[in-house]
Parts: C-alpha cells; structure tokens; sequence
C-alpha cells in the first residue's frame, strides 16, 4: 500500500492542494492520498482563520466521493500542534506494511534542515517535493534525500481565496463548490479573526 501524506492548514482547501495532490497520486502510483490538517503551529495563529472543526468538514466536501484521497484528523485530535515526524510515527503504526511518502510544496524544503528529527522523517517516509512548473526543482533537501514530482502550476493561495472573501469578492472555482458552501454558511474571513 503507497500512501501519500499531505500536510497542510487547508484554511480553506482550494484547488491549487486538489491539482497538486492529484498530480502526485499520479506520478507516485499512490493507493490513497491522505489530507491532513494540522492544528496550528505557533508560526501560523495570527493567520489561521477557521476553526479545526471546519477546516477538516471543509478538507472533507473537497474531496468528497473521490477515491483516491482521504481526510485524517490525527494530527487535530492531539493536544497543541503536531511534530511531522510523530504523525508519520502514528501512520506507520497503524499501517506497517504500508509504504508513506511525505508531500510538501517547494517552499518549504529549506525548512526542513530544522525541523523536528528530519534524519527519522526521512526514514519513515519517502521525501517528496512538489515542485510547480517554473519553479524548478528548489536546489535539494541539504543531506536529506529527497524525490521531486513536477505539479500543474496553479498560482491559488489560501491567503489569496480568505483576503478575496474578506473583501466580499467571488471565491467561486478557487475553491471547489463545496468548499465555497461552507464559507457562505459560516461567514467566513469576513469578520475577525475567529480562531481556536
Ligand atoms: P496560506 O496561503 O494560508 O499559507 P496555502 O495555500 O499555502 O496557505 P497550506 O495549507 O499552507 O496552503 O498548504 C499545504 C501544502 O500545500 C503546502 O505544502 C503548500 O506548499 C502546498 N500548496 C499550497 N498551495 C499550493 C498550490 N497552489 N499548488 C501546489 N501546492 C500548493
């Protein structure tokens, strides 16, 4: 069983994740393709808007009835946010004979040098770096193996789709239909910050 792991506040879930994340089940001959949002890290509370609870309903319509991905809320049923390397310990566990490949864009491989154990990310999961067209392969992961998966570029950021919803514009096809239904219903990033 190949398992993508796709990490992510999803503050809200826009297409950009969807193309990227059906690239890479793709390109890796993945089984199954899991989204998991994160609880937010101390770095992102002053721009994380929705509250866990809805950031997975909405993880969840995003990829509603699609075979390929799967929402896990392991990392928001912790207490405080989540080491990478502790979520993927809780996979392999579950699933041992399960082989996990650990997305994450181009931006952030520079991060990766200081993040919690990297030696043992590394160990656990295939390292994989989506890189958007243009983008070029983002130099490599310093000592840390890393496989490269080029990703249709589309230039959609969840702080685009919250800042166009705060200034009451469309969000219509940045965000699947679904998506945008649960943004109507609870008014989101229109008043402040409402945050857990
Ligand atoms: P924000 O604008 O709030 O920082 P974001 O749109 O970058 O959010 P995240 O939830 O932080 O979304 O991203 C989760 C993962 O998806 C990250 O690894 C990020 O690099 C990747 N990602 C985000 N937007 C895109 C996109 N348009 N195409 C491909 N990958 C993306």
């Amino acid at each position: 069983m190949r398992i993508g792991v796709f990490g992510g506040t999803f503050d809200p879930p826009h297409v950009g994740h969807l193309i990227a994340a059906a690239d890479a089940h793709r390109a890796l001959g993945l089984d199954r393709l899991l989204f998991v949002p994160s609880a937010v890290p101390p770095h992102k509370r002053s721009t994380v808007r929705a509250s866990a609870r809805l950031r997975l309903e909405m993880v969840r319509a995003a990829i509603a009835g699609d075979g390929r991905f799967a929402a896990d809320d392991l990392e928001l049923r912790r207490s405080g946010p989540s080491y990478s390397v502790d979520t993927l310990r809780a996979l392999k566990e579950r699933e041992p004979a399960g082989e996990l490949f650990f997305l994450i864009g181009a931006d952030n491989l520079r991060e990766l040098p200081g993040w919690h154990r990297p030696h043992e990310i590394v160990r656990l999961a295939t390292l994989v770096v989506l890189s958007r067209e243009g983008e070029g392969p983002g130099g490599g992961a310093g000592p840390f193996p890393a496989r490269h998966v080029a990703v249709t570029r589309v230039d959609v950021s969840a702080t685009d789709v919250r800042a166009r919803a705060a200034r009451g514009e469309p969000i219509r096809y940045l965000v699947p239909e679904a998506v945008r239904a649960v943004v109507e219903r609870e008014g989101l990033y229109r008043g402040p910050s409402t945050c857990e």
